[in-house]
């Protein structure tokens, strides 16, 4: 979300990992058709009502994206809500791959997407999938 590297202190990294844990509750609750836990709806509103990242134009032409951590906090948490309430959340799966918890929005034209990532998962799946075809049948 950002350009470049921010400095993070310890409870920066406390608060982005509660938002993070209130995200994929409240995300997960939703899959499950269940309501998420007032804690973290509150959590989620308090941080969406901060100051989010604002990209400055350059005369370039360009955009750079600076901000605090508070910032990207309040922008992920507002754009969580735009997900829960909008369409993209009826396209929001759990990564196939086992032991894998990512979530994504499949927004894949055929919604057949298994992995959050064909860089991580959905490689690993294939090189499993490559070597069960080698091993010789008995
Ligand atoms: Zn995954």
């Amino acid at each position: 979300m950002l350009d470049g590297a921010i400095g993070v202190t310890v409870d920066d990294l406390n608060a982005a990992i509660d938002v993070r844990e209130a995200v994929y509750r409240t995300v997960i609750a939703r899959l499950e058709g269940r309501r998420p836990k007032s804690a973290d709806v509150d959590l989620l509103n308090k941080w969406a009502a901060e100051p989010q990242l604002t990209p400055q134009l350059l005369r370039s032409g360009g955009i750079r994206r600076a901000g605090t951590v508070a910032q990207v906090l309040s922008s992920v948490a507002a754009d969580l809500l735009d997900l829960v309430a909008g369409p993209d959340i009826e396209n929001v799966k759990r990564c196939a791959h086992d032991g894998c918890t990512r979530l994504y929005v499949d927004s894949s034209r055929a919604k057949n997407r298994h992995w959050c990532g064909m860089g991580t998962c959905g490689n690993k799946a294939k090189v499993r999938a490559f070597r069960e075809r080698q091993r010789p049948q008995p």
